[in-house]
């Protein structure tokens, strides 16, 4: 198994969706690769992230009496209406589900349902390719996520140095891109390091430096047709995201500095990349 085959599997080993066999060569490689065995690092600790935080919420229980109510009351209607005289023909509820928020159903309403489950499948898997709100918003969280990250567990850098010439060869070997490195020290934002990271489905570079006591992460890949051109400033959880697209790369820099610094940051970054 490839590198790339890892990559499209990776979701559904994490769901625990595939077959034992295909199970096991993924840990084979993953045991084998470390290139993607930090990437299933990083989604599982997503993961775990997501679902540590992300607010859950149980149906009350009125919610689930008066949908009861409702598909009784709709049954009643149907079988009144029925030619067999037998009435609509009634799923055996499991003991296991009989506690839940499965009904007594007619097949016609779980045809419906199947046909609204199915409709959300699909929906769920083009969605992606449409450019929603939610996308920057989950973007967002990943950005955030890294960069706290990053700074929780001692793993602010892979390679330490505030020499440009020693942070960018490190990161053009380790990626299929070459992005910009340039120290910002004179500008108040000394380089700190360079790290690998992995966001938005991809490999990609990121860039620490430093104001004052605080850190910036610049996450750096390659734009693609689905990269906004238009600048976007996000702060959530305390923390301040700042996109640009300056081409040919994507860039997010996430901070806890005001968001003037962040701003200031950007066009002292844009200023030593313009002119090489
Ligand atoms: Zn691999």
């Amino acid at each position: 198994m490839n590198c790339k085959e890892i990559a499209d599997l990776l979701d559904g080993y994490l769901d625990g969706e595939l077959d034992p066999v295909t199970s096991q060569k993924v840990e084979q490689h993953l045991r084998d690769c470390g290139k993607c065995e930090r990437t299933y690092e990083v989604q599982t600790a997503m993961v775990h992230a997501i679902s540590q935080t992300a607010p859950y919420y149980k149906a009350p229980i009125e919610l689930r009496e008066r949908i009861q109510l409702s598909l009784r009351e709709a049954i009643g209607a149907t079988s009144t209406r029925g030619t067999s005289g037998e009435g609509p023909l009634l799923v055996r509820r499991p003991e296991a589900v009989r506690r839940g928020v499965f009904f007594e159903m007619p097949w016609n309403w779980l045809a419906l349902a199947a046909a609204i489950v199915l409709t959300a499948i699909i929906a769920s898997s083009l969605l992606p390719r449409l450019r929603q709100p939610g996308a920057d918003q989950f973007l967002a969280t990943q950005l955030i996520a890294s960069h706290v990250r990053s700074l929780m567990a001692s793993h602010l850098t892979d390679v330490a140095s505030s020499d440009q010439h020693t942070v960018k060869p490190w990161l053009d070997a380790k990626l299929d891109f070459a992005p910009p490195v340039v120290d910002l020290t004179n500008e108040g934002f000394p380089l700190i390091g360079g790290r690998l990271d992995y966001l938005n489905n991809r490999s990609v570079a990121a860039l620490i430096y430093q104001r004052r006591k605080h850190f910036i992460n610049l996450f750096i890949w390659p734009a693609g047709p689905d990269t906004d051109k238009m600048p976007k400033t996000l702060t959530r959880d305390g923390y301040q995201l700042l996109h640009w697209d300056g081409s040919p790369f994507n860039y997010w820099a996430v901070s806890d500095v005001s968001e003037a610094d962040l701003q200031a940051f950007k066009q002292a970054f844009e200023a030593q990349t313009a002119h090489r």
